[in-house]
């Protein structure tokens, strides 16, 4: 865990573009070094010169002393109190003699020297310093062991980021393979550098997409087999059993037209549901929702009539512009519905209104059945039935409401539904204001636009 910790350190580290990180450091390490070198250079000028000055003031008093005796001897006491300085030494001549105080010069550095002379005597007192360029070089070397060090960490997280990118990218090579072999349980995680962590998260959503997708697809295979199969296994049965003669055709013939009645219902939702998948080209029109609601009602009240059921419509005028085919597929399979699950005296009504806050609103509301909320949601689904058997028995392919959504989200709206079981349903298709309003905009702007070629064509 703290390996893990420590590396991920060291290659945020590395991300940080190395090349930059180098030429700061190098800049800094520059800086400095020369600031060290000038700086020493002063000060040791000052040390000279201070050096020098003391010197001066020692020989002067020498000489002085040294010019008003003939021994070397008398002055042997000042030159011992003088001379305080490690490796000072004074250098007396008195005429053609001379004589030395104090200790040698040391080899190997820099010395400073003064002459002072008074009548015959003249003194040199001399004493060393440290040399300029020694400091330096310390500086030096030890500025050189922290940039190695520096350069090293670098160059150690960098190969870690290296070896971090290839085996991250090793690892997205066979997800991806992966994938391409049709296994989507396949991840490459979102740990690493930002850029790798941002590709791991859209490479793993996409293939929990898939995932989801394939399953999706199985299941709706297997609904489909299952939905096919039953109305055939019935039709083949009751064709053997006429074969056989176990029973007379004419009664044979209602079941058999009945269940191939279901088999060519369920193909012919599953073409429309292939077209809306496929977003075959829908014309949009500008159509007023009170007359579509009118006109579905009218075309309906047979079915109702003979289902018992009271259907009225409550219609405003509601202008939008949107596909008129996909509304006529929404509100059909919602209409078809509401008569189905509503038992024998019940109403069903249709209407349409704009709600607060302008979106358009088509409503379908039954006295029927209901949907109890924990099927509010799943009943959209493709094959979904509240009640198996019985919603099987009452004819319809399992299809209408998954048909109806996507129709719905095909113009740009969606599906609401409210309900409670033993009192009834409303369905609510609702085409949001701002959908409407873009798609006015786009048609105003296409009208002022001078017309193209292909544009005249489809007018004309
Ligand atoms: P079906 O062809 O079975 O009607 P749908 O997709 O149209 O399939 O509906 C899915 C299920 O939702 C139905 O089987 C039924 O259980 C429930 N359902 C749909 N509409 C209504 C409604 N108006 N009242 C009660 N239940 C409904």
């Amino acid at each position: 865990m703290t390996r893990r910790k420590g590396r991920s350190v060291l290659v945020r580290l590395a991300s940080l573009r190395l090349p930059v990180l180098l030429v700061v450091l190098a800049a800094a390490a520059l800086a400095l070094a020369i600031g060290y070198g000038v700086m020493s250079r002063v000060t040791h000028a000052q040390e000279v010169r201070n050096a020098r000055e003391e010197n001066l003031a020692v020989a002067g008093v020498l000489a002085e002393e040294a010019a008003k005796t003939d021994g070397f001897s008398e002055i042997s006491g000042s030159a011992a109190l003088l001379l305080r300085e490690e490796h000072q030494r004074a250098v007396i001549t008195l005429g053609s003699v001379r004589h030395v105080f104090g200790a040698p010069l040391p080899a190997n550095r820099q010395v400073v020297a003064a002459t002072s002379k008074a009548q015959d005597a003249t003194v040199v007192v001399s004493s060393p310093i440290d040399s300029p360029a020694s400091m330096p070089l310390t500086f030096v070397v030890l500025g050189s062991g922290v940039l190695v060090v520096v350069l090293g960490s670098a160059v150690l997280a960098n190969a870690v980021s290296n070896r971090e990118v290839r085996r991250r990218a090793e690892l997205a090579v066979a997800a991806a393979d992966q994938v391409a072999a049709g296994d989507f349980s396949a991840r490459v995680g979102s740990d690493g550098p930002d850029v790798l962590a941002a590709f791991g998260r859209a490479f793993d959503a996409m293939a929990a997409r898939l995932e989801e997708a394939e399953k999706d697809q199985r299941v709706f295979l297997a609904d489909l087999a299952h939905e096919i199969g039953t109305p055939l296994n019935a039709i083949a049965g009751f064709a053997m059993a006429v074969v056989d003669g176990t029973i007379p055709p004419e009664k044979a013939r209602g079941p058999i037209a009945a269940q191939t009645a279901r088999v060519t219902e369920l193909l012919d939702d599953l073409t429309q549901l292939r077209a809306i998948d496929a977003g075959d080209e829908e014309g949009q029109s500008e159509v007023d929702l009170g007359s579509i609601a009118t006109e579905l009602v009218a075309a309906y009240e047979p079915i109702a009539a003979e289902a018992g059921v009271r259907l009225s419509v409550r219609p405003k005028r509601v202008m939008v512009r949107l596909a008129p085919r996909l509304l006529d597929t929404v509100l059909r399979n919602l209409i078809s519905n509401a008569i189905r699950y509503t038992p024998d005296g019940g109403t069903v009504e249709v209407g349409c209104y704009q709600d607060v806050a302008r979106d358009a609103v088509v409503y379908v509301k039954d006295s029927g059945i209901g949907i109890a909320v924990e099927h509010q949601a799943k009943v959209f689904d493709r094959f979904y039935r509240v009640d198996e058997a019985r919603d099987r028995e009452s004819g319809g392919s399992g299809l209408g409401l998954a048909i109806a959504k996507r129709s719905a989200e095909a113009i740009g709206g969606h599906l609401e539904l409210d309900s409670s079981p033993g009192r009834g349903s409303e369905f609510r298709f609702v085409l949001p204001r701002a959908l409407q309003e873009a798609q006015r905009n786009r048609t105003s702007l296409d009208e002022e636009l001078p017309a193209t070629g292909s544009q005249l064509a489809g007018r004309n």
